[in-house]
């Protein structure tokens, strides 16, 4: 594998990390230009000293100071702010390892496409709200989206553009969460603790709640369907409590072809930094002798009704895609601030949805400026009792 310069935005985080384990194990293939977290100033600095970078990028300004005292006399330049993570973001780089959280992550990922480098995509929240203009700034610069999250990067190994027009069906697999076999009566006063508790993934706590609401699997649906432009009907999603299929594509003679491997990020983290060769990775491998059951069932979607939600979003139009996921950060957090309970969540993305209205997005800040809208509107609805459902109220978005 010839050297790749790199830049890994959000590599203090749970991606970031594993995406530094790998570059590590082999670091002679790679040049690392820039990393980036938000406040996370002891992480970031020892990562670009193990990493040799060029850049430390924190986007919180007050973490300046300390990020400095850190890297002083270790020749990585220091810098601040948003301005300075999208200067980043543009560096000359072959890759860029997309990991920020949430929608934070969509102007740095345009900037890193807009820079001509392919983008390793697992900040899926910009790709949800803004699919259209990703995908076709990724085409207008000639740049490959390479999917980090394991289930596109599953669908992406066995997805043979070649015999497009023979495939039939994308079938998303979803552990089901650490609820997936409680009742919603039980939901209802389920902690931050335990729907972070996930049973078979170590991840951030964001995912981890998207996880427990199957929200994470109604984000990946709108995912699937920008990624590889494919219809909503034709994407499925089955519940594999093991995650050991990471995700399937059925083509029209019967065949389905699936990836498989151990639950962990580091292998499509791997496929995705080695694309088009294959590079070995320092993370769990599967062993075929100790599976006992692959199991795949259904989504009871009267429990989880997330995935039914996304659905709407994409026969209603992109906007509804913008407010599914802006309304679903603020209630996540919501609920890790213990403001709301567990299934309030996905009924407050319900409540917001039913006020969207369609609009003309047309660009990134008309996006941006849309999200703002509906992310204060959420906040507002929460703060107006969103927990006491009998009064939910808000002003049509
Ligand atoms: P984490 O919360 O663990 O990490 C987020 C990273 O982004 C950190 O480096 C954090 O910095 C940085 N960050 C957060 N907010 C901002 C901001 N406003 N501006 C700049 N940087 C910011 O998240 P994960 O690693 O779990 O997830 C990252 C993305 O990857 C998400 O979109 C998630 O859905 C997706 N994903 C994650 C998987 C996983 O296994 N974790 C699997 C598949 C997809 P700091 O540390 O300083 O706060």
């Amino acid at each position: 594998m010839s050297v790749k310069k790199i830049s890994i935005l959000g590599s203090t985080g749970s991606v970031g990390q594993s995406t530094v384990e790998v570059i590590l194990s082999q670091a002679e293939c790679f040049d690392v230009q820039a990393v980036t977290a938000h406040s996370n100033a002891e992480l970031l600095a020892q990562q670009a000293k193990e990493l040799n970078a060029s850049q430390a990028i924190i986007a919180d300004p007050a973490a300046f100071k300390p990020l400095k005292e850190l890297l002083s006399g270790s020749g990585v330049e220091v810098s601040a702010g948003r301005e300075a993570l999208l200067e980043a973001a543009s560096m000359p780089c072959d890759l860029v390892m997309a990991a920020i959280m949430g929608f934070a992550g969509l102007e740095p990922i345009m900037k890193a496409i807009e820079a001509g480098a392919n983008v390793a995509l697992a900040n899926k929240e910009p790709l949800v709200a803004a699919g259209p203009l990703v995908m076709a700034a990724a085409q207008k610069h000639s740049v490959t989206i390479l999917p980090v999250d394991s289930e596109h990067n599953a669908v992406f190994q066995v997805f043979d553009e070649k015999q497009r027009r023979a495939i039939e069906r994308i079938i998303l697999t979803a552990s089901g969460g650490p609820f997936r076999s409680w009742d919603r009566k039980d939901m209802e006063v389920a902690t931050p603790e335990q729907a972070v508790a996930h049973p078979n993934w170590v991840m951030g706590r964001k995912i981890s709640v998207d996880s427990a609401t199957l929200m994470n699997k109604a984000l990946e649906v709108i995912e699937a369907h920008y990624l590889f432009d494919m219809k909503p009907e034709n994407i499925d999603v089955l519940i594999h409590p093991q995650s050991i299929i990471h995700s399937m594509v059925e083509y029209n003679d019967g065949s389905v072809l699936a990836q498989m491997g151990a639950p962990d990020m580091k292998t499509p983290i791997a496929y995705c930094l080695g694309w088009p060769d294959r590079m070995a990775t320092p993370g769990n491998k599967l062993d075929l002798n100790k599976i006992i059951n692959l199991e795949l069932e259904p989504v009871d979607n009267n429990k989880f009704y997330a995935l039914k939600l996304a659905y709407e979003c994409l026969y209603s139009g992109p906007a509804f895609c913008v407010a599914f996921n802006a309304a679903n950060e603020i209630a996540v957090q919501a609920f890790l601030d213990k403001q709301i309970g567990f299934l309030d969540i996905v009924d407050t993305v319900r409540h917001i949805l039913d006020k969207t209205e369609q609009q003309s997005l047309k660009s990134v800040a008309n996006i941006v400026s849309f999200d703002e809208t509906v992310r204060e509107l959420t906040s507002h609805y929460i703060s107006g009792g969103a927990g006491n459902r009998e009064k939910k109220e808000v002003h049509a978005v």
